[in-house]
């Protein structure tokens, strides 16, 4: 930037110094401009006119704009991408100020402290921070727009993973992190994406962050100084915020680096906000083990919150099927429920409790849904009365929903009564603090429909302030006024089209038209010169015109004084507002589980025993599933109008049934049935009936699922690199009671190699882990891994076979699949039947040679037994010739490396 040559700019120079790495929002009169390469980017990135300033003094400055009352639209793009914006206003009034008008920055948004209303009302929007103290780590988040805080640390060599899994998991928005601290422990190579403009970049020091950098996880990543994290000013940094003496009260005693991370974070929010941050009222430590993990690999497999393929049709994820909630705060809870099932059996049955109440008591669930609808977001309006950024409208609806509660907690009483006093449905009626103090505050004080800002005035109802009051009627009545004036000069002047206007350039004038203008009285002052009318004032024009325009400024600073300390009395009472939206979010939440539960028939799952009873016996459950069906097929096929769903029963324990291996062709049902067995598991855990007849299980920590190469082509790597990295991290971390799901594991690679890894990883499950585990696999020769270890059952999705063609029964019954049908399901598809007839004959030649060889390779494989025939092995069958043809005896080390050399590049 060379030398700015206005005051103007000077200003711009200064301001735009301190905030070197955000987009400056600069106010000038109604719009917010941006200058230089602020400008530059942001034209790009808002697909806005770019200008220029000062073309004439031969020095352009590139500049663009926004007006003010559309800028929350253009920051909160801009912050979706990952930018940051320092918003500087005019602090004082233009029409006062003597020269330049003040102008600071109020706010710094970043895509981490945003809580603006253009948030997606389903998610969280985390802010997330790394911080390392000794051989700890700690993580920590806050969702600025709801107060939602917590923390957590780790040890040791698998501190990294742990953060990483944290973070996949909660998927924040931004990070921070010591910008000297080595950032995580990169497991995948995550390449950075750097949308920063080049001067940002140059400037980007230890202590400012980039304009944008998003990270390929999807979050920005703000390096910050070292000093931030450091414990001794970042703890007490926290405990100043909560006002205690300890952190013992949140369980953050003696948990340093957890502490440390979430003062970070505070410090960066108090840095960038404004606002007391009231709403930021508790923060959560958290223990992993707490609930059940979901990897994000599983998340995504099970197609829990995203579809797996974009683009599909609504109703497709398990969030979809089951969300019925009926307030942003119940869609938020019953989305964290689906990602972090609880481990806890008390916890679990309380809100199976409540569910199954509102399950027979259709007519009392009905009502309380009822009376739910409409509440707004209770914990977002919140964070925004107490960040400052609330505006009369917001106010207004946070009233409007309070009114709402007492008729919630009425129903509430109703659903308590039939159950005991401890009940977690009389827990949340307790829970819910009615308001009506606020509430009739905030009702008194605003009028009903008042103006989106303040600057106006016209916000504050009458009868709240007797100097607002008086100051009203005086300008109410100037209309009078000056129509009482214009009647006098014109009787005065005998100039019939005299008229007293006002504008907000010159104020108070009276107009003569040129025609008149010689019947215009001495007195008269000459103002503004127009082509066919000149403007007048008078002395008591003047003077009424001050009294005017005193009184309009007086009237908007008492009302912004009167908002404010609405907006603190609101703040002071953040606590029971967010005590009450967190009861109400969970109560929407156990009613839509109820809702959905009544609706489509499903059952109360039992526990059998408490997690810490069956790691002291190490007795684990059985997991029993009587006609289970898969939620989210089962809605599509209700909705399709096609054929019903099939139940299938599903039974595993520790010892005879630790492992299925389920065969039988593709679009048999195999995949269906593995990942109906989790959805059961993780919404029994959650706190949710289930869709099954009847379901037994023993609480599990975690769900594995991997999915084969070709089920999964959309990731990018190597896939058999990922299928192995995945299957190794299952060996090593699965416990006995984890469930893994295992779909066509190993199609990544060649068939022997991938049914060689298979059988291995089979046996390890089977030998060290203990796992209950599903394995559906077109590798036939697995099915013979039932004889030889006891806790290996084999199943087999049935089909039905009618002259050449199959009918797809759905059912899962017992014992191994007697072929694969490939072809008959080829020709279902609609293959040309010359090809069908040409598959068959290729088949039967192709399995005399490879029975051939897979007698070689598995041990105790009976060489009657039909194979599957897979995609790789008829292209194989030149190199098999080859092979074949070879005599090794005679065959130099060179012409053996050659030979090989030519038959890989075969295959
Ligand atoms: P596989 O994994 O054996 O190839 P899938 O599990 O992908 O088969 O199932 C193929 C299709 O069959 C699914 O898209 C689903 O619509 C349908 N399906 C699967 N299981 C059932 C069932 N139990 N009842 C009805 N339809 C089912
Ligand atoms: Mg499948």
């Amino acid at each position: 930037m060379s030398e700015p040559s206005t005051p103007l700019m000077r200003q711009y120079a200064a301001v735009k110094k301190e905030h070197p790495n955000a987009l400056l929002f600069f106010r000038l009169g109604d719009f917010y401009e941006l200058f230089f390469d602020d400008a530059v980017l942001a034209a790009r990135e808002l697909q806005i006119t770019l200008t220029s300033r000062n073309k004439e003094k031969g020095m352009a400055i590139p500049m663009c704009g926004v007006p003010y009352h559309a800028a929350e639209g253009y920051i909160a793009k801009l912050i979706r991408r990952g930018f940051k914006v320092a918003v500087c206003e005019q602090v004082e009034d233009p029409r006062l100020a003597k020269k330049l008008v003040k102008r600071e920055v109020t706010r710094v948004v970043t895509p981490g402290t945003a809580a603006d209303s253009s948030l997606n009302p389903e998610e969280n929007n985390f802010l997330a921070a790394v911080a390392t103290v000794g051989d700890h780590v700690g993580f920590a988040a806050l969702d600025l727009s709801t107060g939602e805080f917590r923390a957590t640390e780790f040890a040791g060599e698998q501190a990294g993973r742990r953060i990483q899994e944290e973070l996949e998991q909660l998927r924040p928005r931004e990070m921070l992190y010591g910008s000297s601290a080595p950032l995580l422990e990169r497991r995948h190579e995550r390449e950075t994406a750097t949308l920063t403009h080049p001067r940002a970049q140059a400037n980007a020091s230890a202590s400012t962050a980039p304009v944008a950098r998003i990270s390929s996880s999807g979050w920005a990543e703000t390096p910050l100084d070292d000093w931030i994290f450091a414990p001794d000013h970042a703890i007490p940094l926290l405990e100043n915020h909560f006002g205690v003496l300890s952190l013992e009260g949140f369980g953050l005693a003696g948990k340093q680096a957890a502490a440390s991370a979430a003062g970070a974070i505070l410090y960066y929010i108090r840095s960038t906000q404004r606002g007391t941050l009231d709403h930021v009222d508790r923060i959560g430590f958290y223990e992993r083990q707490n609930c059940l993990v979901l990897d994000a690999v599983t998340v995504r497999n099970l197609e829990l919150i995203e579809p797996l393929f974009s683009g599909t049709e609504h109703g497709v994820t398990l969030f979809r099927c089951l969300d019925a909630t009926v307030t942003p705060m119940g869609k938020r809870l019953l989305r964290m429920w689906i990602l972090r099932p609880t481990l806890d059996r008390a916890e679990i049955e309380g809100r199976l409790d409540a569910v199954e109440i509102q399950v027979k008591d259709t007519v009392r669930r009905e009502e309380l849904r009822r009376a739910l609808d409409g509440i707004l977001d209770l914990e977002r309006l919140l964070s925004r009365v107490t960040l400052e950024t609330a505006n009369p409208r917001d106010v207004l609806a946070l009233a409007a929903s309070l009114a709402k509660l007492p008729h919630v907690r009425a129903v509430l009483a109703g659903l308590s009564e039939q159950q005991a006093a401890a009940s977690r449905l009389s827990v949340l009626h307790m829970a819910i603090d009615e308001l009506g103090d606020l509430r009739e505050n905030i009702d008194i004080t605003l009028v009903s429909e008042p103006p989106l800002t303040l600057s106006d005035g016209g916000v504050i109802a009458p009868g709240i302030d007797k100097d607002l009051d008086e100051l009203r009627d005086l300008s109410r009545n100037s209309k009078q006024y000056l129509a009482q004036v214009e009647t006098r000069e014109r009787e005065r002047t005998g100039i019939g089209s005299l008229k007293v206007k006002f504008n907000s350039i010159f104020g108070y004038y009276i107009e003569i038209s040129k025609a008149n203008l010689q019947h215009a009285p001495t007195d008269y002052e000459r103002k503004q010169t127009l082509v066919n009318a000149e403007r007048f004032t008078t002395p008591e024009l003047k003077e009424y015109e001050s009294k005017i325009l005193d009184a309009q400024e007086k009237i908007v600073e008492i009302e912004r004084r009167l908002f404010a300390e609405l907006r603190s009395a609101i703040a002071a009472e953040a606590k029971r507002i967010r005590q009450t939206a967190l009861a109400l979010a969970e109560v929407d939440a156990l009613g839509c589980l109820a809702h959905i539960a009544a609706l489509r028939h499903y059952c109360r799952p039992k526990f059998e025993r408490t997690f810490d009873e069956a790691e002291k016996t190490a007795d684990f459950a059985d997991l029993e599933i009587v006609e289970g069906r898969h939620p989210v097929i089962e809605l599509q096929e209700l909705a399709a109008g096609s054929e019903r769903f099939v139940p299938n029963d599903l039974f595993l324990n520790a010892s005879t049934h630790n492992i299925v291996v389920l065969t039988g062709p593709n679009m048999g049902g195999k995949s269906t049935y593995l990942r109906q067995a989790a959805l059961i598991v993780i919404m029994a855990q959650m706190g949710s009936f289930v869709p099954a007849r009847a379901v037994r299980l023993g609480i599990v920590d975690r769900v594995f699922t991997r999915i084969g190469a070709s089920d999964n082509v959309a990731r990018g790597r190597s896939t058999f690199m990922v299928e192995m990295t995945e299957t190794a991290a299952i060996l090593h971390t699965a416990t006995a009671r984890s469930l893994i799901l295992l779909d066509e594991v190993g199609r990544g690679t060649s068939t022997y190699d991938g049914l060689a890894i298979a059988w291995a990883a089979v046996e390890y499950l089977h030998a060290r882990v203990h796992a209950k585990t599903l394995f559906a696999t077109h590798y036939f020769e697995l099915t013979e891994l039932a004889e030889q270890l006891a806790g290996v059952k084999n199943y087999h999705v049935s089909v039905k076979e009618t002259g050449g063609s199959v009918v797809f029964l759905r059912r899962v019954e017992p014992g191994a699949a007697d072929r694969s049908y490939g072809i008959e399901v080829a020709k279902l598809a609609g293959l040309p039947n010359e090809v069908v007839v040409r598959a068959r004959e290729v088949l039967a030649e192709h399995e005399s040679s490879e029975r051939r060889l897979s007698s070689h390779l598995t041990p105790g494989a009976e060489p009657e037994r039909p194979t599957q025939l897979t995609i790789f092995t008829p292209l194989s069958q030149p190199v098999l010739e080859k092979l074949r043809e070879v005599d090794l005896n005679r065959l130099t080390p060179l012409e053996a490396l050659n030979l090989l050399a030519e038959l890989k590049k075969e295959i």
